[in-house]
């Protein structure tokens, strides 16, 4: 069984088994099918990467099932028509309507071979396109160095929640981080050691994250964790636990020993009308300024506003 299937649909079955001897010379699994309604079942189950089609059948067009292929398909499945000569019409509606290319019969088994591996070629190049994009889409939502979101992702997932949290009367936290006297940290080991420091201090984030909730990293050592249906008293614990588990690494650069701190500012809202997010960022990072002049290595919350 090759993972390359084509679907087959015609209602000749001399004509079926013509297609079926061909495409034996070709590396595919191949289904049959003897009408449209068939051949729309099928395709469903299969997800056939090529379809070969009549264009004449009792109970639907090639024409309608092209079009039918084209609104049910989730990756592009190539599409040939087959035809007799004096159809040139349905060529051009065919076409129209979706296809990728057409054979005219009695066809040539060489033919048909040589433009199932076009079709081969082409949806192959779509998949590998597909899957660059969705690489390409992954990497510009995350940070490269820690592998946390970044502030993009954690914009537009929080932009779709913070509504949600409104609608449905639930609480909305956004905790802003940043870590403590870190520029000394590069100053003196270097900015090799300041990224280990901000690839420990994430890893930590992430073990704090619940599947339901984001964090992320926005910038340099600044870091944002959302919590969502919490209560005001689950809060400051979360932090906390994040706070004390970072204040307890050891790091080693250059033979010494380093610990560092973080500073949290945090502040969120529950039911009534959806703030902006930006506007809970900027409160969050007024909280922050607050728990960095308090002497850092703290939590600072805003109180939790209701309507
Ligand atoms: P404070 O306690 O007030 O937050 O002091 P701070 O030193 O942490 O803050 P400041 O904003 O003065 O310094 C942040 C430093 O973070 C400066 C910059 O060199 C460093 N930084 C930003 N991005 C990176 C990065 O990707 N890697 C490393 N190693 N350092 C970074
Ligand atoms: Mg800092
Ligand atoms: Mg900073």
């Amino acid at each position: 069984m090759s993972d390359f299937h084509v679907l087959v649909v015609d209602d000749s079955p001399v004509q079926r088994k013509l297609f079926e001897q061909a495409l034996s010379q070709e590396p595919c699994s191949v289904h049959l099918a003897t009408n449209g309604q068939e051949a729309l079942e099928i395709f469903q189950r299969e997800q056939p990467s090529l379809v070969i089609t009549d264009c004449l059948m009792p109970d639907v067009t090639g024409v309608e099932l092209c079009r039918q292929i084209r609104e049910a398909q989730s990756s592009y499945t190539y599409i040939i028509m087959v035809t007799s000569i004096a159809e040139k019409d349905n060529i051009v509606k065919g076409l129209a309507a979706g296809a990728d290319d057409y054979i005219t019969k009695p066809f040539h088994p060489e033919e048909l071979l040589a433009r199932v591996q076009v079709g081969r070629r082409l949806v192959e190049l779509q998949r590998e396109l597909q899957a660059k994009n969705r690489l390409l889409e992954e990497l510009a939502l995350t940070d490269a160095l820690t592998g946390l979101p970044n502030r993009r992702a954690i914009e537009s997932w929080a932009e779709r929640e913070i509504s949600a949290a409104a609608r449905h009367g639930f609480s909305f936290w956004v905790v802003l981080i940043d870590l403590d006297n870190f520029k000394r940290v590069n100053d003196t080991y270097g900015h090799d050691a300041g990224d280990v420091v901000l690839k420990r201090f994430s890893q930590i984030l992430k073990e704090h994250t619940r599947s339901s909730d984001i964090s992320g990293r926005i910038g340099g050592e600044e870091f944002l964790h959302i919590v969502t249906y919490a209560d005001p008293r689950g809060v400051p614990v979360v932090a906390e636990r994040i706070r004390a588990r970072f204040a307890a690494e050891h790091f080693s650069f250059g033979g010494s020993d380093v610990t560092l701190t973080a500073s949290f500012g945090a502040v969120g809202f529950r039911g009534g009308r959806a703030p902006a997010f930006s506007d809970l960022v900027s409160r969050a990072d007024r909280a922050l300024y607050r728990a960095k002049n308090q002497g850092r290595n703290r939590i600072e919350i805003e109180p939790l506003r209701q309507p």
